[in-house]
């Protein structure tokens, strides 16, 4: 097992890595930019070191800090969080080269899964199933024509490099189609630095169902369940729950064997998320995350397990520890994302936290790097804090929900836990009846 573990991130990531560091009786090393010297991760963390001004790209971006971070501090490991390096196949090369363990897949799989077209093209021979189109990318719109003609309209115009909702654009018709090509690329270019698109057909009324896999590296891997994370705004997602309210034990197993079975194949280490669109019983492959993902809390309330002590586990060198039959899922967890935005226009509300009161008892987690007199700065994802809440049903889970929403408390910002109140009074949310678009519906309708 490491000694000491660097953490390359901020805010409630970084609080979550450290205590299962902490947990192991790892040392933990938290690096800031000079905007985050009174942060929660830096006042906790065993040592601390400054890494560059409040700019991400010169700070929690830039490689050669971090670097030299953990050489002053001696740190074998470094846990990159989400986000960020996460999934920066060239940061986990660097390290590499300097004998220092990313916490996460090798450097290939994560080239691989970064480049959607790949990734795409990698699940594909793997045996998972993916959403007609492209084999690769176009670089005309004649070459986006012909696909789109062939597979039926309408169709969604995707970045290769894509991340974050961004570069994506749906063309419902023909005459639809050379913007949608055009404002993909040029968005693309200016978002990754990289034009390329491809084709998708575009699914109408899907779920977001994803998997959660674990490996080892050395040829074993097991699925955790699946997280239905169809209640996004903008791609992004704002609600997460697991189990899905739309599968059943049978579909669960049998999509649950595939994609951990060609996790075993690729020989993949560490955590994943194999990410699905699911359409009239069947599943469309998007892409994967080659990393731990902000909702992974909901697949630990379900399991029992510690996602990031079973990630340092397997980077350390460690066989997996069980095997697909000995998990078992029980209960129904939920994680609502609160945000400091104002609850109905979205704008980010950064600054002083007057005063801060996080729900409790039973059932109730709440992944938050705030504190009182804390200063939320304006330079990073506006994202504070997560509630999630575990119930022995998906009933108990919501009355549970909404009796945790009444005792939070964040004073001197705004923060989206009303947003959160008012979809607990809807009738589609209370029956699990949601697709990847009721919430922009449902936010259209109350403007
Ligand atoms: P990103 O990496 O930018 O998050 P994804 O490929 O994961 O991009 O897609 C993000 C979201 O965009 C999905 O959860 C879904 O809401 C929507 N989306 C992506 N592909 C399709 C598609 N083929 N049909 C319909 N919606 C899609």
């Amino acid at each position: 097992m490491f000694e000491k573990v660097l953490i390359a991130n901020r805010g409630e990531i970084a609080l979550r890595v450290l205590r299962a560091c902490r947990e192991l009786g790892i040392q933990t090393v938290a690096v800031h930019s000079t905007a985050d010297a009174e942060a929660m991760h830096v006042r906790l963390a065993d040592e601390s070191v400054c890494i560059g001004p409040p700019p991400a790209r010169d700070s929690y971006l830039n490689i050669p800090s971090i670097v030299a971070a953990c050489e002053i501090t001696g740190a074998e490991a470094v846990h990159p969080g989400y986000g960020f390096l996460s999934e920066n196949a060239r940061f986990a090369g660097i390290l590499a080269e300097h004998g220092i363990k990313f916490i996460g897949p090798s450097a290939e799989h994560i080239r691989i899964m970064g480049d959607k077209i790949e990734a795409k093209r990698t699940a594909k021979a793997l045996g998972i199933p993916v959403v007609p189109g492209s084999e690769g990318g176009v670089a005309t719109v004649d070459e986006a024509r012909k696909v789109a003609s062939d597979i039926g309209y309408p169709v969604i115009i995707k970045a290769t490099a894509g991340g974050g909702g961004r570069g994506m654009k749906v063309a419902r018709s023909e005459s639809e189609l050379e913007t949608a090509v055009n404002t993909a690329q040029s968005e693309a270019k200016a978002a990754f630095g990289n034009g390329d698109v491809y084709v998708e057909k575009y699914l109408e009324k899907p779920r977001h169902i994803e998997i959660q896999v674990l490996g080892d590296g050395k040829g074993n891997a097991v699925h955790l369940g699946e997280r239905d994370c169809s209640l996004q705004r903008r791609h992004q997602k704002v609600w997460e729950e697991a189990l899905s309210p739309a599968l059943n034990a049978q579909q669960r197993s049998s999509i649950g064997s595939r994609v951990a079975k060609a996790m075993a194949e690729l020989g993949y280490e560490g955590v994943g998320t194999i990410e699905f669109l699911y359409e009239n019983g069947e599943f469309y492959f998007i892409e994967m995350n080659t990393r731990l993902q902000v909702e992974h809390p909901v697949t630990e309330s379900i399991t029992g397990l510690d996602l990031v002590q079973e990630q340092i586990r397997v980077a350390s060198g460690s066989d997996l520890q069980f095997t697909q039959e000995s998990i078992t899922f029980s209960g129904h967890a939920i994680e609502c994302r609160i945000n400091a935005e104002n609850p109905t226009t979205f704008a980010p509300s950064p600054g002083r936290v007057d005063a801060v009161h996080f729900p409790g008892g039973l059932g109730v987690r709440v992944d938050s790097a705030l504190y009182s007199g804390y200063r939320i700065p304006p330079y990073y994802d506006s994202l504070i804090g997560k509630l999630i809440v575990s119930g022995k049903t998906r009933t108990e889970c919501m009355m549970r929900l909404r009796r945790a929403l009444g005792e939070f408390v964040v004073e001197g910002i705004e923060t989206t836990i009303p947003l959160f109140q008012q979809l607990l009074a809807e009738p589609d949310i209370i029956d699990g009846q949601y697709d990847i678009h009721w919430l922009e519906h449902f936010l259209a309708r109350s403007a």
